[in-house]
This record gives structure tokens, C-alpha cells and sequence, in this order.
């Protein structure tokens, strides 16, 4: 079988502008004329396909970027999202009903958790969250409600590589929806040719890669895009997380160099971590080969675009994670800052951030702890300078 080239599929892309220019126009439209009110019906009733209506529906520049991440996923079809957590959202709710339930992993994004945890209730749907590492922990979980299995491929903040060709084996076996997150892994994991029904990602990190905006996207079947901006049971079509035609053009322009700059972020961030392990810091990194899952994630990965941007150490305590982060931004290293995917690196405590939302006794469950820094490595043309900077922080807050 030929393997997916996710980078070749972007690039293979040609788009033209109305007068030949090299990118595509910009339909900086809400709303779509029609000919003849008959045809505008016959849209309206889901009679006839390719027109487009009004920019919540469609919109030929969110066409664009829609097509062009689904044919980096291979997926047959993709709608973009106002942000990640919009497209997650529209999934989940388009998939379940009331006294549905949800098999998710533990380890994910903790607006995702949130979501799952205090909002979905409200509608009578449930979750069990558990490690998603551990195949029979998700076996388990399963009841005859469930509808849905959700991970990330690499789990926010632990790193932990989800075995997606062995939780889609379990989804298909009990005919669920395996859905996976693959913001942190752009081009390195294709979870759909390893068995996923639907992959997210927010663009607003990587695949933008300039912090100038949020945005999300779901790629999938034709049939269930289709189904998702339906104009009577459609979540995307009746939630509104609409992106703007001017941003997906941006984001569009952005995609076109997004394996150039994962290659990059994935170089330093090995370096990175394995100059930490030979100063004897606890590091998170599945590049090293101490990581749990480092075996696992060579046998799934795409291996031209490295194991990718993100690395976590943890330096002991929540004070000396503070100095260090406060210390790194005033030497220039890169920002305190959440997010990731930038040019410059970014770094943020989880535990007390972007995971702040799961309560502390389960975060400590989980493995994370108040000492972790997670750090989303920048673009730096030279790391080993980078590297002694932060060395020297290091030593400066006393963590060596
Ligand atoms: N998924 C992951 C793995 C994330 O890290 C985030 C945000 O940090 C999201 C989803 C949500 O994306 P957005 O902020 O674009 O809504």
C-alpha cells in the first residue's frame, strides 16, 4: 500500500485567484446571490450540491483551507472551526445524544476535560476518563452506551503517545467513533491512516504557527462534514463556530510551510531534551528512548518530521518552575506564555495552566506534578546557544 506523504499533499495543491494570481482569492462575503429563487430552495431542501449560500454554511476560502488540511490527513472531506475547541465541541455534540457516554483519555487538553467533565453533564451525557496508554483500561469503560472513543496522539501536558492502530482495533470492535486530537503532531502522525474516524486540530498552534489567531478544524468522511453544517441538525451549521474568510486565507498561507517548521521545532526540541537528561533533569520527550512510548511512536510515526516540538521537564517545585520560566523570559529564551507552535519558544506550568481545569488530586493521579514546565521549543537557528542560555537560567535558580 502507498504510504501517505501529508507534506506532498499540501504541497501538490494549486489554487489560482480570479485573475491568475498565485493565491487564491479571498471571498470576503457573508452571503451569496442566486439566479433564481427556485435553485436557492433546492439548497436550502439539501437538493442540490456546490453553490454556495451564506458563509456559516460555506465559504469558498474556508473551502480552500478545509480542503487542504484534509488532504494533509487524507481524510475525505474537512470543515474549518472559529477555534479547537469549537471544532471539538461540534464533534461531540453532533455525535451524542442525551444518555450518551464518552470513553476519553485522561491526559487531554483541559478545555477538552472541561468540557467533558462540568458541560456535557448538563445534557446528560457522561464520561469515563482513563489511560488511554493502557488498552484494557479503555476496554473496560465501555458501555452499551457509549458512542465515542477521544484521545490526543500526544497527550497534553505528559506526552504520553496514544497506540491509535490498537484503540481503533476496540472502536471498530464495538462500533464506535475513534476521534483524535492531533494538535501537538502535525505531519508526524496521520491518525486517520492509522484507523481514527475524525481528527481535530487546533490550528491556532502548529499549523498556523504564528500566534496571531485561533482556529480549529474536522477532518472526516464526506458524510459526516456533510452533517455537521446540515442546516436543521448540523452543530458546526447551528453552534456558529464559523472562521472568517481573511483568516483561513492567512492560515492557508501558513499551512504551505508548516514541514519545514515541524522539522525544525522537532530538531531543537530533541536537542534540547537530551542536553536536559545529561544535566540529570526529569525530562518528557518521546524522542529519548526512556520515554515509555518512544518504541511505539517509531513504529507509528511519519518519521521525516521528527517527534516533534514539545518537551517537559520538572525541575521539583512550583517555586523553582516560576524562577525558571521568569528567568528564561527576561534572558530572551522565548515567553511565559501558553499556546505553542510559535517561532519563539513558549513555556507555562501546567498544572497550574492549561491544565488548571483538572482538579489537583487527579492531576497528581495522572503524573503531572507542580514542578513541570512545559516548554513548546521555537525555531531558533542556533539551539546550542539556546541551550547554554538556559543552562545558565538553570543554574542561576538553583536547579543544579
Ligand atoms: N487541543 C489541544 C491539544 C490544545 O492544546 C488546545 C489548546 O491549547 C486545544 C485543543 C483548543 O484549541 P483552541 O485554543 O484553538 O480552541
Amino acid at each position: 500500500m502507498k504510504k501517505h506523504k501529508p507534506a506532498d499533499s499540501i504541497q501538490d495543491i494549486q489554487y489560482f485567484g480570479e485573475y491568475g494570481g498565485v493565491n487564491p482569492s479571498i471571498s470576503d462575503s457573508s452571503t451569496f446571490t442566486y439566479l433564481a429563487g427556485k435553485t436557492m430552495e433546492e439548497v436550502f431542501g439539501g437538493e442540490r450540491e456546490g453553490c454556495y449560500l451564506y458563509s456559516r454554511h460555506m465559504n469558498p476560502s474556508t473551502g480552500y483551507l478545509s480542503e487542504a488540511i484534509s488532504n494533509m490527513e487524507n481524510t475525505e472531506a474537512a470543515q474549518v472551526a472559529a477555534s479547537g475547541m469549537g471544532a471539538i465541541t461540534s464533534v461531540l455534540l453532533q455525535i451524542c445524544s442525551a444518555g450518551d457516554h464518552i470513553v476519553s483519555s485522561r491526559t487531554i487538553y483541559g478545555g477538552t476535560y472541561a468540557f467533558m467533565k462540568n458541560f456535557l453533564p448538563k445534557l446528560n451525557i457522561s464520561t469515563s476518563f482513563v489511560n488511554t496508554t493502557d488498552l484494557k483500561a479503555i476496554e473496560s469503560a465501555i458501555t452499551g452506551t457509549t458512542k465515542l472513543i477521544y484521545c490526543e496522539t500526544m497527550s497534553n501536558p505528559l506526552l504520553e503517545v496514544s497506540d491509535i492502530k490498537a484503540i481503533s482495533e476496540i472502536a471498530k470492535k464495538y462500533n464506535l467513533k475513534l476521534i483524535v486530537d492531533n494538535t501537538f503532531t502535525p505531519l508526524i502522525f496521520s491518525p486517520k491512516e492509522m484507523g481514527a474516524d475524525i481528527v481535530i486540530h487546533s490550528l491556532t498552534k502548529f499549523i498556523n504557527g504564528a500566534s496571531d489567531t485561533v482556529g480549529g478544524v474536522i477532518c472526516a468522511d464526506a458524510k459526516f462534514i456533510h452533517q455537521l453544517i446540515d442546516v436543521n441538525y448540523g452543530a458546526s451549521m447551528l453552534l456558529g463556530p464559523t472562521m472568517d474568510a481573511l483568516r483561513a486565507n492567512s492560515i492557508l498561507k501558513n499551512l504551505r510551510t508548516l514541514h519545514v517548521r515541524m522539522n525544525q521545532h522537532s530538531k531543537n526540541a530533541y536537542y534540547l531534551a537530551e542536553k536536559f537528561q545529561e544535566l540529570g533533569l526529569k525530562v518528557f520527550y518521546p524522542g529519548l528512548p526512556t520515554h515509555p512510548q518512544h518504541e511505539l511512536m517509531k513504529s507509528l510515526m511519519n518519521e521525516e518530521f521528527g517527534f516533534g516540538g514539545m518537551l517537559m521537564i520538572d525541575v521539583g517545585d512550583m517555586e523553582k518552575a516560576y524562577k525558571l520560566m521568569e528567568s528564561m523570559q527576561i534572558n530572551n529564551i522565548g515567553y511565559l506564555a501558553v499556546s505553542l507552535g510559535f517561532y519563539k519558544t513558549l513555556f507555562s506550568a501546567p498544572g497550574a495552566s492549561t491544565s488548571s481545569e483538572i482538579p489537583e488530586e487527579e492531576q497528581r493521579e495522572m503524573g503531572i506534578s507542580e514542578g513541570m514546565v512545559r516548554i513548546s521549543v521555537g525555531l531558533d537557528n542556533d539551539i546550542e546557544r539556546t541551550f547554554k542560555k538556559i543552562k545558565s537560567c538553570m543554574q542561576e535558580v538553583g536547579i543544579f
